[in-house]
């Protein structure tokens, strides 16, 4: 997409600090990091949301994930990860071509886990539990 800057970055029009390069996917450090060594992992070819995603594409997206997870721990000596994605603008989403958030962690670092994310938590009853259930399952 021509006014996108992760498209930019894969077509090497933008200068990104790329960090890992597979055939579908690139890896890359986040310009305004939440932490060092705060990488970002898209595929090559625009797609907005997860669902978006080709079968293969996902796979070597989340494969690239999986082998950059333990790397970027080791480079900035890290002692855990969030990994995660604003999956549409409602989530956080601001870059509309995806992207997974490696987030280093460090002892005492003062962040959050990732049930931070949510908003005022539900309270639900069994019947609406079912619902959902039966909804996410169908
Ligand atoms: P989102 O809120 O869409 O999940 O996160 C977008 C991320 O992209 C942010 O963490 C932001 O710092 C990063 N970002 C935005 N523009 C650029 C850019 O031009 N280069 C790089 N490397 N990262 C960017
Ligand atoms: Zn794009």
């Amino acid at each position: 997409m021509s006014d996108c800057i992760f498209c930019a970055i894969a077509a090497k029009d933008v200068h990104g600090r790329i960090v890992h390069e597979t055939e579908h996917s690139l890896a890359f450090l986040d310009v305004n990091p939440l932490a060092p060594g705060h990488t970002l992992v898209v595929p090559k070819d625009h797609y907005a949301r997860l669902d978006d995603l080709p079968e293969e594409i996902s796979a070597d997206l989340w494969r690239t994930v999986d082998e950059l997870v333990p790397r970027v721990e080791d480079a900035v000596d890290a002692d855990a990860t969030n990994v995660g994605v604003n999956n549409g603008p409602a989530a956080g989403q601001e870059v509309e071509h995806v992207h997974v958030h490696i987030v280093p962690r460090f002892d005492g670092d003062g962040g959050s886990p990732i049930h931070a994310v949510g908003g005022t938590r539900p309270d639900l009853s069994d019947e609406e539990l079912d619902d959902i259930e039966t909804a996410i399952s169908n």
